[in-house]
Parts: structure tokens; C-alpha cells; sequence
């Protein structure tokens, strides 16, 4: 075969972070059978769907097996009943939103890898280090990436800085994943206004707004006044509902968005129109649900959990007096390894000395090198022996 290939794969690094985090574990249970190993490396949810949910699931199932309720192809932009959940959930920011400016998706890792088709060749800014789907997507469709570097200074939370170009397109991320951090409302506005006057498109990922807690903090970008001229939102139910394994997010793009002569709405309707055949009825009944009182009731007490975790082991490095980001309104806790050890050389360590297993900072960016993941989706049991074990050995 001869035929051209998109040659911009060969910029891709190899995704091995995952692949190599487990060969490195099965080698040392190889010569140590016995050893108990946390993992505080998920990035998974663990806890089972709430029983709203479930139900929802359930009735919507058997509805699809009766020939007065089945149910084809759903719509390509999610049903009015999803849509209108999300826009409902938004009135507890205080955000009010078009039902059409509401897309429903498989989930946010979808629309953030499929948004780069609407999109010409601009330069992209993309923090760093940050969740990797933002650098891969655009390096697969060959575009200009820049980074906006996060570090001890700024905090892991990068603000507008000169150089960025105008009219670019500018990804960010929070609550952040890997570093935990979360812009709260001053922050976020520097970001908005910086775009509007230097004609730049943000594009957010709230994927872990559930985990915010702090009034201070926004869960919404369109909650700063001017966000609904210069950015897009995609969420997920991923997080805030458990729905890692049912498949369903939502993206906002505001009827504001306007960009040579073409509205952004429009593009991704007919994207979408194109390219996708909606999420399955059962699941849109689901995250219904999810998004009711008492669904959100439900899901809370589930990211409570968590939460939980992450109080108890950010307890760990307030006592150590270890640099830390998250685990406040995030599931994250990111610090910097100690004795300026490499993140790999920390992985290494902790495997051996303490049998708990985290990410290392550097499969986020080069600017997580030295710095370590974990995270409090492991129970409370694990999470309190992997916390004894870490305060030996850190
Ligand atoms: N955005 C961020 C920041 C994430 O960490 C993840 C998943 O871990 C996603 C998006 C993906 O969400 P979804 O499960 O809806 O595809």
C-alpha cells in the first residue's frame, strides 16, 4: 500500500505513561509477591451509581423493549430533557443559558478531541502541565502549540502573560487535572477579559466542578460577566455523576461566538450533524436523573466521600510542610517530590519504600517534571494506610 497517512501521529509522544506505571508495578511484585500495594494513582471514580440514577437506567431500558415507548436514533445534539437538566443545574451558578447553546455528547473527552475540527489554523496555548487530550488533538490536526507554563510561582494556575498572541485559541482546565488548582473568580475574570480584548477564543473543561466546595470559586466560566463573547465550556458527568462507564458530557457554545462571519454554534451543530449519532436513550435518561434534587443529592454524597480522602491527605502535607496544589475543591493532590527528586525516581521510591503507587508529574508536561499525582478515589480504609505508610517515608 502507498497511500499518504496524517503524518502529524509521528508528533505524538508514545502514550506510555499508564502502560509503563504498570510494567514498573508487575516487575517488583515479581520478586515481591506478598507486597500490598495502594494505588492513589486512579484517576477513575470507584464508588457505584446512585439509585436515581440506576432507576433512571432501568425504566428507560425497558421502555426501549416495548414497541409504544422504543426509541431510534436519538437526537444528534441530546434530548430536550438532558438539555434542559443542564440548563437548570446552571441556575445554581446563577447562569442562564440557551437550550440550543447545549450540546450533549459521550463526553468531554470526545468534544475536546472533535472541537479542533471547527477550527482553522490558529496559534494554540495550552497550559502546562495539564490533562493531555488539549496537546494531542491539536497536534494531530498539525497546528502552532504554545505553552502557558505552570510552576511553584503562579501556583500551578498560569494568569494572561504578554506574549500570548492575539485572536488565539487558549485551553484551560479547572479544577485542574493533574495539579488540583482552581481559579477562583478573580482569576478566572483576568482570563475572560484578557481574552475578550485580545480576540482570543477560550476553551474550558469543568470536568471537576462537582469537587468545588468554596463560594470563591467559580463552576462555571459563563458565572464572569462577558465569558458567554469568548468561551466554550465542556463538562461531564464523568466526575460529577460517576459516569466514567455510562458515557455522557455536555458542551456549551453561546450563540455570542462569533468568528469570521460564522457563527461557532452553527459549525458544531453541523459537526456534530455530521460526525455523531447522539448518546443512547437509556444514558440521557440517566444523566436526567443525575442533575434531578435528589440525583445531585445523590452524587454529592459520592464526591463527599472523596472528598473526604483528599482532606486527609492534604492533612499529610500541611504536617510535613511539603508544597502542595488541591486537594481543596479538586479529587487532586499534586506536590512537589522531595529532595528535588525526578518524578520517575519518586514513583520508584514510593513503590518500594512504601508500596503505594501514584503518577508521576512529568506524564502531564514537561513542566510536571519533579512534581507527583495522586489522587482520593481509593477507599477511606486504603487511603488512611497509604497515608501511614507515606508519613515514614516522606
Ligand atoms: N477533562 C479532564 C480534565 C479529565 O481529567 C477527564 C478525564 O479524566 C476528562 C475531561 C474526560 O471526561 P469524560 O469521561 O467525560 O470523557
Amino acid at each position: 500500500m502507498n497511500i499518504k497517512i496524517n503524518t502529524n501521529f509521528d508528533l505524538l509522544s508514545e502514550n506510555y505513561l499508564f502502560s509503563e506505571i504498570n510494567k514498573r508495578i508487575n516487575k517488583y511484585k515479581e520478586n515481591n509477591k506478598d507486597a500490598n500495594i495502594i494505588r492513589l494513582g486512579i484517576g477513575d471514580v470507584t464508588l457505584p451509581l446512585g439509585k436515581k440514577v440506576i432507576d433512571a437506567l432501568i425504566k428507560a431500558s425497558n421502555e426501549m423493549g416495548k414497541m409504544e415507548t422504543f426509541r431510534g436514533y436519538p437526537p444528534e445534539y441530546g434530548y430536550d430533557f438532558v438539555k434542559e437538566a443542564v440548563m437548570n443545574y446552571y441556575k445554581r451558578f446563577n447562569v442562564s443559558l440557551d437550550l440550543d447553546s447545549i450540546f450533549i455528547s459521550d463526553g468531554a473527552k470526545s468534544d475536546l478531541g472533535n472541537i479542533v475540527d471547527i477550527f482553522g489554523d490558529n496559534t494554540i496555548y495550552i497550559p502546562n502541565p495539564v490533562y493531555p487530550v488539549y496537546l494531542d488533538s491539536n497536534l494531530m490536526s498539525g497546528r502552532n502549540i504554545k505553552y502557558i507554563v505552570g510552576n511553584k510561582e503562579n501556583n500551578f494556575l498560569p494568569l494572561p502573560n504578554k506574549e500570548i498572541k492575539p485572536n488565539s485559541i487558549i485551553y484551560l482546565c479547572s479544577p485542574n487535572n493533574p495539579t488540583g488548582g482552581a481559579y477562583n473568580h478573580d482569576e478566572l475574570k483576568k482570563w475572560v477579559d484578557f481574552a475578550r480584548e485580545n480576540g482570543s477564543l477560550i476553551i474550558y473543561d469543568s470536568a471537576y466542578e462537582a469537587f468545588i466546595y468554596d463560594d470563591n470559586y467559580p463552576h462555571s466560566i459563563y458565572e464572569i460577566a462577558g465569558a458567554k463573547d469568548c468561551a466554550i465550556e465542556i463538562c461531564s458527568f464523568s466526575k460529577q455523576a460517576g459516569f466514567t462507564g455510562l458515557r455522557c458530557g455536555w458542551t456549551i457554545i453561546p450563540f455570542e461566538l462569533e468568528s469570521d462571519n460564522h457563527k461557532i454554534n452553527k459549525l458544531w451543530k453541523r459537526r456534530q450533524a455530521t460526525k455523531f449519532n447522539g448518546v443512547s436513550y437509556p444514558v440521557q435518561r440517566a444523566a436526567e436523573a443525575a442533575l434531578s434534587e435528589e440525583g445531585i443529592l445523590e452524587c454529592k454524597n459520592n464526591i463527599n466521600y472523596y472528598m473526604e480522602n483528599a482532606k486527609l491527605l492534604s492533612k499529610l502535607f500541611d504536617e510535613k510542610g511539603i508544597y502542595y496544589t488541591g486537594g481543596k475543591n479538586s479529587p487532586y493532590i499534586w506536590f512537589k517530590c522531595p529532595n528535588g527528586m525526578k518524578s520517575w525516581d519518586f514513583f520508584d521510591y514510593l513503590l518500594e519504600n512504601a508500596n503505594v503507587v501514584g503518577t508521576p508529574g512529568a506524564g502531564f508536561g514537561t513542566f510536571g517534571e519533579g512534581y507527583f499525582r495522586i489522587t482520593s478515589f481509593n477507599t477511606h480504609e486504603k487511603t488512611i494506610e497509604a497515608i501511614e505508610r507515606l508519613k515514614k517515608v516522606l
